[in-house]
């Protein structure tokens, strides 16, 4: 969480970092910052409470002209969201400016040693006790700044990225990273930096993806890199492959709806290349080497948190039925904590969209330190969890802007989908013609989710009822459990309406309770093999007054019967009810979020990629 910006050259850099702000705001949004040193040497910080919209009017009649600069979008950790606890944080002298992402754990501690030394402090965050460490060890020791930067951070706990800017050098960033992301972009005598590609894709293609427990010392036109330990290291530069349509709305209101519009297109690009349905074959080529581990391990272990933990749920459905192998869904943050038994048999499997989440990375680097294989099923391309992991599968789902997940959460289950069909071919646990049979139906589903897509009227309609519930309760059998799940984790974080998911027949050990006049009760009602159960308990719901609005496979005339509001999708052989029932539910939640006046990209108190524990 948190964007950070940073810009050396000989452009004006305000407008870079203004718009790099903008495109990583997703990872923050609560309150935004920017520091420049003038030509004439002073260092002039612009903070403000509210997006970075409000930053960039507040700045309009000031003067920033620079051609240094850094930049910070905050997700408040430690300190209301405020103009005072805003980045970027100033040093003592007020000579160093610092851009923070992450969480300075031992900052109480560092806190009350730099107070009792004299320090001043303006805000009431962590990162402001980091910028006075640096200062202070700098004039202790009398280096340059890249030294005391090293030098600080190995009194540090927890995790940052940041870049800094020193007043009496305006040719000089330094830049470091643990456990939070940070990419710099190389251009002729000018560098870019960003918490992830999209500020700098205009402008330079060459990056660098500084690793964990690295420093870069920046000046105009050279780049040095040394380890925290004090090692000088070789800056790997790798072409940047992202496109600029990717992370802009394309003529979409928002990405959200943006998103939910392209699945046909990401779930088919996730598939590209890795099925051959004529010949009954899945290929997962980053797994290759890892195939006959596979085949023979008894367990898998996956390890996510929010949409994808639910992606996880599906994936221990399928592999469980076609692979026969047992699997374990975790919390990454429980995992991590719990002391689980984790072996060298094992197969861990970290699932995340940004490929950065703090806790998913924790619990890999937990299974690895028991000697398991850790594999990763990641979106973005070059982030730490696919660096941190073994082997992995990418989603190719391609930029998730809007912080609920929607194409990256259906490319995760494609990836799943995949890996469970893999698994089976690899352990022969599937006829070759019910592979055969499955890849091609699973060849057509994007024609069937662009079907699913003219649902838009129909659960607009239905969200004008919903829209001033309190609570909705989502229910599902099989598969369509953690579809629920994840339906109802889209409401809530959107259009702020309690939601729970269940599986169906759990209902009526509790939540049934909660059923009367006032309460949506969202069902997945295909045709499958717990259909007729399911209509059971759509009457339990319909006895006491629920509102059922009843997701139904095309043509379904039981359910419609007893329904409030139906939503048709396709039949599809079972394996593939996830992919399609989760567009209504997603385009449910970001209508009743519209209708109720929220803001769908970038809902209250979230943040995308989670880089905090
Ligand atoms: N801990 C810092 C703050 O609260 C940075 C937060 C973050 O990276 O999300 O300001």
């Amino acid at each position: 969480m948190c964007g950070i910006v940073g810009y050396l050259g000989n452009r004006d850099a305000f407008p870079i970092l203004i718009k790099g702000l903008k495109r990583l705001e997703y990872r923050g949004y609560d309150s935004a910052g920017i520091g420049l040193i003038a030509p004439s040497g002073s260092l002039n910080i612009y903070k403000k409470t509210g997006k970075v919209n409000q930053l960039e009017a507040y700045v309009a009649n000031q003067n920033t002209a620079a051609h240094i600069g850094i930049g910070h979008s905050r997700w408040a950790t430690h300190g209301i969201p405020s103009d005072s606890n805003a980045h970027p944080h100033t040093s003592e002298s007020g000579r160093l400016a610092m851009v923070h992402n992450g969480i300075i754990e031992n900052y109480a501690a560092l806190k009350s040693e730099l107070l009792a030394r004299g320090h001043h402090f303006a805000s009431e965050t962590d990162s402001e006790v980091l910028i006075h460490l640096i200062e202070e060890i700098q004039q202790n020791e009398g280096c340059s700044l890249a030294e005391a930067v090293r030098l600080s951070l190995s009194q540090i706990i927890g995790a940052y990225a940041i870049v800094l800017i020193n007043k009496a050098n305006p040719t000089e960033m330094v830049a470091a990273r643990k456990g939070s992301p940070l990419v710099i972009g190389v251009g002729e005598n000018e560098f870019f930096i960003g918490s992830d590609a999209s500020p700098l894709i205009e402008y330079t293609k060459n990056v660098i993806y500084l690793n964990d427990l690295e420093v870069a010392h920046i000046t105009q036109g050279q780049l040095n890199i040394k380890s925290i330990d004090n090692n000088v290291r070789t800056p790997k530069i790798q072409e940047l492959e992202l496109k600029l349509e990717a992370i802009e709305k394309g003529g979409y209101d928002y990405f959200m709806s943006k998103e939910i519009h392209e699945q046909p297109r990401s779930i088919k690009d996730c598939m590209r290349g890795r099925i051959y349905p004529e010949q009954g074959l899945v290929t997962l080529g980053g797994l290759k080497e890892y195939s006959e581990k596979l085949k023979q391990a008894e367990r898998l272990v996956f390890v996510a948190c929010g949409t994808s933990w639910h992606a996880a749920l599906v994936g221990e459905y399928l592999i469980e039925d076609f692979a026969r192998t047992s699997v374990e869904v975790e919390y990454a943050s429980e995992f991590r904590y719990r002391n689980p038994i984790i072996g060298e048999k094992d197969i861990v499997i970290a699932i995340s969209q940004s490929g950065e989440t703090a806790d998913t990375l924790a619990a890999m680097t937990l299974a690895k330190e028991r000697g398991a294989t850790v594999l990763g099923i990641c979106n973005v391309v070059g982030s730490s969890i696919p660096r941190l992991s073994d082997a992995g599968i990418y989603t190719h789902a391609g930029p998730e802007i809007g912080v609920a997940s929607t194409k990256a959460f259906t490319a995760q289950v494609t990836v799943l989908t995949l890996f469970a069909l893999y698994l089976s071919q690899l352990k022969g646990t599937l006829k070759q013609g019910k592979l055969i049979e499955l890849l091609t139906e699973l060849d057509h589903i994007p024609e069937l989710v662009e079907r699913c897509l003219q649902l838009d009227a129909g659960t607009r309609f239905i969200a004008e009822e919903i829209k001033n519930s309190r609570n909705c309760i989502f229910l599902g059998r099989g598969t369509g459990f953690p579809i629920a799940l994840e339906g109802a984790l889209k409401l809530k974080e959107i259009s702020y309406i309690h939601a729970e998911g269940y599986p169906a027949a759990e209902m009526k050990h509790g939540p049934i309770a909660l059923i009367d006049e006032d309460m949506p009760v969202v069902v997945i009602a295909t045709k499958n093999s717990s259909y007729d159960k399911v209509i059971s308990n759509i009457q339990e719901v319909k006895a006491r007054k629920g509102k059922v609005i009843a997701i139904v496979t095309e043509g379904d005339e039981e359910v419609r019967k007893l329904a409030d509001f139906v939503l048709e999708i396709p039949n599809a052989d079972d394996t593939f009810l996830p992919l399609l029932a989760s567009i209504p539910l997603q385009l449910l939640s970001y209508h009743t979020a519209l209708l109720r006046g929220c803001n769908v990209d970038q809902p209250r108190n979230l943040a995308k990629s989670v880089t905090v524990e």
